[in-house]
């Protein structure tokens, strides 16, 4: 039996008992406990107190990308393994609002805290069932044209190359678990496929990264539908006209801190 639970510790929807903010982290539990990403500050440690769940006994941590609100929850940790892509430390500007948007905390600060580093750009098995993708690449045509550009690092444009993402295996096929999917949600399904060799996407989840009601939502929607994704729950930075689009194609569940979701 190849199960999957998902609990919500930091994005944008509050609930009753936890609250929320421009931020990102999911505990993935299957056949390892894996924290994927820790949001912009330290609410994931707190919603993670509320829900029960022990973060001081998740060894490995995966991290999605190298923005502060993915990344700066790094410094309330110790004693962990921190796998990512190499390019996590890169400085980084908004191409909007022209702020830094890099994790805000040094490498040195979250080491001397007794966590240790695994920076891979090829994809990395955590488990038997969980899979870091390691860097995504930009095969699905519609998806060449990174918004991504709207970033800079050193006055060039940033494509975040160091996105990634987790797949989980199940016995209902492939979960997808994205951070802000700036790679492109379909690469990154296509790069789960192709590391595992399983053909079947069960769910996807996460940031998606799309904000208008635009050509590029279209194709994403239609990929998803031709590959049959059953459960498709964006969050985070999907913007509302994206997220409406995807709730009338596939229905499913709000993303909010504090829910947990079994696959
Ligand atoms: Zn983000
Ligand atoms: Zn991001």
């Amino acid at each position: 039996m190849n199960a999957l639970k998902i609990s919500i510790l930091s994005d944008k929807s509050a609930s009753s008992r936890c609250r929320a903010e421009h931020g990102l982290s999911f505990a993935v539990e299957a056949d390892k406990r894996i924290l994927f990403d820790t949001g912009a500050s330290d609410l994931f440690l707190d919603n993670a107190r509320i829900m029960g769940i022990d973060i001081d006994s998740i060894e490995t941590v995966a991290l999605s990308h190298g923005h502060y609100d993915h990344g700066n929850g790094l410094q309330y940790l110790s004693g962990k393994t921190i796998v990512a892509h190499p390019g996590i430390f890169a400085q980084r500007i908004s191409g909007t609002s022209g702020r830094n948007i890099s994790i805000e905390v040094a490498r040195a600060d979250i080491e001397a805290h007794g966590n240790r580093f695994v920076l891979t750009r090829e994809p990395l098995w955590l488990s038997e069932q969980i899979v870091f993708l390691g860097e995504i690449p930009r095969v699905v045509p519609f998806e060449n044209e990174s918004r991504a550009h709207f970033h800079f690092t050193d006055g060039q444009p940033d494509v975040v190359a160091d996105d990634s993402a987790l797949a989980v295996t199940t016995d209902k096929g492939l979960v997808v678990v994205s951070g802000c999917a700036h790679s492109g949600i379909c690469n990154i399904i296509e790069q789960a496929r192709k590391v595992t060799g399983v053909g079947t996407v069960y769910g996807v989840v996460g940031g998606f990264h799309l904000k208008h009601a635009d050509d590029r939502l279209a194709s994403t929607i239609d990929f998803l539908k031709q590959l049959e994704v059953k459960i498709v729950m964006p969050s985070h930075c999907t913007g509302i006209a994206a997220q409406c689009a995807f709730y009338q194609a596939f229905g499913g569940n709000e993303v909010k801190t504090g829910l947990q979701f079994d696959f």
